[in-house]
């Protein structure tokens, strides 16, 4: 069964909810605070089992980031990289 998501009113990947990919909070204590402040959930800091689902990212947040296939899961994670600014 896939993680759920843990921003508040989103349903995804909960029983009646629509299937989502979902990804780790960032080990990145900046990268975690900003996403902890575009969740918007009060009182709560991300544990290892924590889960933001797509629906919160847009395109360009995908850019940024690292894919990896969560091992434990089999489940395709994404992680913040560094914002670079490319040449094109
Ligand atoms: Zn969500």
């Amino acid at each position: 069964m896939p993680s759920m998501c843990c921003v508040p009113n989103c349903n995804g990947n909960y029983k009646k909810g629509p299937r989502v990919s979902i990804f780790c909070f960032p080990r990145d204590k900046v990268l975690a605070s900003q996403w902890l402040r575009a969740i918007k959930r009060d009182n709560f800091s991300p544990t290892a089992s924590s889960r933001v689902c797509e629906l919160h990212f847009t395109e360009d947040d995908f850019r940024r980031e690292a894919s990896a296939t969560d091992a434990q899961t089999g489940i395709r994670v994404t992680a913040h990289t560094e914002e670079t600014r490319s040449a094109s």
